[in-house]
C-alpha cells in the first residue's frame, strides 16, 4: 500500500516539475511511467500487457511506452477494420482469386472466406494468409493453362484455314496480288505487349502459311504462263501444219503428186527441156464412166479404184518421169523419151494392165477403162499449148467412144 502511495507521490512531484496539471489523463500517463521504475505489480498493468499481446506488429509500433494507458490502447484499436467491413471485403475477395473460367477451386475459396467471416482476426493469421497465397497461385496456374489451350485452338484454326485457302488458290479464285496484300497486312498487325510472347508465334505461323500460298499461287501463275506460251506454240504449229497440208506435194488418197506439186515439177522440167532440148510426152488420163462406180458400188469403192489406178500408173512410170493427180479421176503423166516408140510402148503397157485385169474390191470385181490424150512437147511452142492439145485429144477420145488413147501424131492405142 505504501508502495502505491509512494508512486502516487512521485507522480505528483514529476507533474509539478513538468508544470503539468494533475488531471486524470496526465496523471495516468505519468503514474505508469513512475510505476515502471519500481517492482510493483498491479492488476491493471497486467491487463494492459494482455491487451498488448493481441495487437499486430504495426499496432505495437504505434505505442509510445511499455505500459500505455487504456486511452492510448483504445485509440489504436478503434483504427481497426470492423468485422462488418471485413465481411463486405470477403464478398469481393472471393471474386478476386477465382480463375477466369472453370472454377475448380471454388469450394476451397468458399471455405477460407467462411473461416475469415467467422473470425475476422484470422485475416491476419499467418496460416490463413498462406492458404490465400496457395489459392492465388492455383488461380494464376489455371488462367495460364486456359490461355495456352485457347492459343493452341487458334493455331489449329489457322492450320485449318491454311488448308482451306490452299484449295481455294488451287481453284484459281484468288489473285496473286490479293494474297501478297493479305501477307503484308498480317505482317503489319501490331500486337499488345502483354500478348506478344504467345501471339507473335501465331502471327509468324500465319505469315508462313500465307507465304506458302503466295509461292503456290506464283507457281501456278508461272505454269499458267507456260501453258499460254505452249498454247501459242501449238497454235503456230497448227497454222504451219495447215499451210503444209495445203502445200503438201503428195495426194493422200492416191499417193502420187498433187496438182500443185506437179506444176512445180513441170516448171523444173520445162527448164531442162529448154536447156538440154530433152524430149518428153504429156499424157492426160481420165477414167471412163467413173461416176458409175461411185453410184453403183459406193464412194469407198470409187476411192479404191482411184488409188489402184494411180498405183498402176506409178509402177509403170520410170524415175525422172512424173505422175500426178490432176483432178477427181483425172491423172497426168510426163514421160521422158529418146525414141517416140518408148511412149507408144508405155501407153500400151498401161492400157494392157488396166484392161486385162479386174479391180477387186471386197467381193466386187470391176473392169476399169480409161481414155487419154497424148502430146509430144516438141510439137508445141509452149507447155501450155501442149497441155491444151492433150486435153482436146482426151475429149476426142471420149467423144469417139472412150477406152481410147489418142496421140498427137494420129496414132490411137
Ligand atoms: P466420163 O467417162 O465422161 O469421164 O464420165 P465420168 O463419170 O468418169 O466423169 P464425171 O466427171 O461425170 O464424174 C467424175 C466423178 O468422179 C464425179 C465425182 O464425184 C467423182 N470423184 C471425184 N473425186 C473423187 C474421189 O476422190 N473419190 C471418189 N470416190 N469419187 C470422186
Ligand atoms: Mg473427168
Ligand atoms: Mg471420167
Amino acid at each position: 500500500m505504501n508502495d502505491i502511495i509512494n508512486v502516487i507521490s512521485l507522480t505528483l512531484n514529476s507533474l509539478d516539475k513538468k508544470n503539468k496539471l494533475a488531471n486524470p489523463t496526465n496523471f495516468e500517463e505519468e503514474f505508469y511511467r513512475q510505476l515502471q521504475k519500481t517492482d510493483l505489480i498491479l492488476e491493471e498493468t497486467e491487463e494492459i500487457k494482455e491487451l498488448i499481446k493481441i495487437l499486430t506488429k504495426n499496432e505495437k509500433s504505434q505505442l509510445n511506452s511499455e505500459i500505455p494507458t487504456f486511452r492510448e490502447l483504445s485509440q489504436i484499436l478503434s483504427n481497426r477494420i470492423s468485422n462488418q467491413e471485413i465481411k463486405e471485403f470477403l464478398k469481393d475477395f472471393s471474386y478476386f482469386i477465382s480463375p477466369s473460367i472453370d472454377n475448380e477451386i471454388k469450394t476451397e475459396i468458399d471455405k477460407v472466406c467462411v473461416d475469415i467471416a467467422d473470425n475476422p482476426t484470422k485475416l491476419l493469421d499467418q496460416r490463413v494468409l498462406r492458404d490465400i497465397r496457395t489459392l492465388t497461385d492455383k488461380r494464376i496456374h489455371n488462367d495460364k493453362n486456359l490461355f495456352k489451350d485457347k492459343a493452341s485452338d487458334v493455331k489449329e484454326l489457322i492450320k485449318f484455314l491454311g488448308e482451306y485457302i490452299n484449295k481455294f488458290i488451287t481453284n484459281h479464285t484468288a489473285t496473286y496480288d490479293e494474297i501478297t496484300k493479305l501477307k503484308e497486312e498480317i505482317n503489319a498487325l501490331s500486337l499488345s505487349e502483354s500478348s506478344l510472347d504467345d501471339l507473335e508465334e501465331i502471327k509468324s505461323e500465319l505469315i508462313t502459311t500465307i507465304g506458302k500460298f503466295e509461292c503456290s499461287l506464283k507457281k501456278s501463275l508461272d505454269e499458267q504462263m507456260e501453258c499460254n506460251s505452249l498454247y501459242e506454240k501449238i497454235e503456230a504449229l497448227q497454222e504451219n501444219l495447215e499451210k503444209a497440208e495445203e502445200e503438201k506435194s503428195i495426194d493422200f488418197l492416191t499417193n502420187v503428186l498433187t496438182r500443185r506439186a506437179y506444176s512445180v515439177e513441170v516448171e523444173r522440167l520445162e527448164n531442162e527441156y529448154k536447156v538440154y532440148n530433152s524430149n518428153y510426152a504429156l499424157v492426160f488420163f481420165d477414167i471412163d464412166h467413173f461416176k458409175e462406180v461411185n453410184d453403183n458400188y459406193g464412194h469407198d469403192c470409187g476411192d479404191y479404184v482411184l488409188s489402184t489406178f494411180a498405183k498402176i500408173l506409178k509402177n509403170l512410170t520410170r524415175t525422172g518421169d512424173i505422175i500426178a493427180r490432176y483432178g477427181g479421176e483425172e491423172f497426168i503423166s510426163i514421160v521422158n523419151y529418146k525414141n517416140k516408140i518408148e511412149i507408144k510402148n508405155y501407153l500400151r503397157r498401161v492400157k494392157n494392165i488396166i484392161s486385162n485385169n479386174k479391180f477387186v474390191y471386197n467381193d466386187i470385181k470391176l473392169s476399169v477403162k480409161f481414155s487419154a490424150g497424148v502430146v509430144h512437147r516438141k510439137n508445141y511452142f509452149s507447155y501450155k499449148e501442149a497441155l491444151t492439145k492433150a486435153d482436146e485429144l482426151l475429149y476426142n477420145a471420149k467423144a469417139s467412144g472412150r477406152n481410147k488413147i489418142i496421140i498427137d501424131d494420129g496414132n490411137v492405142v
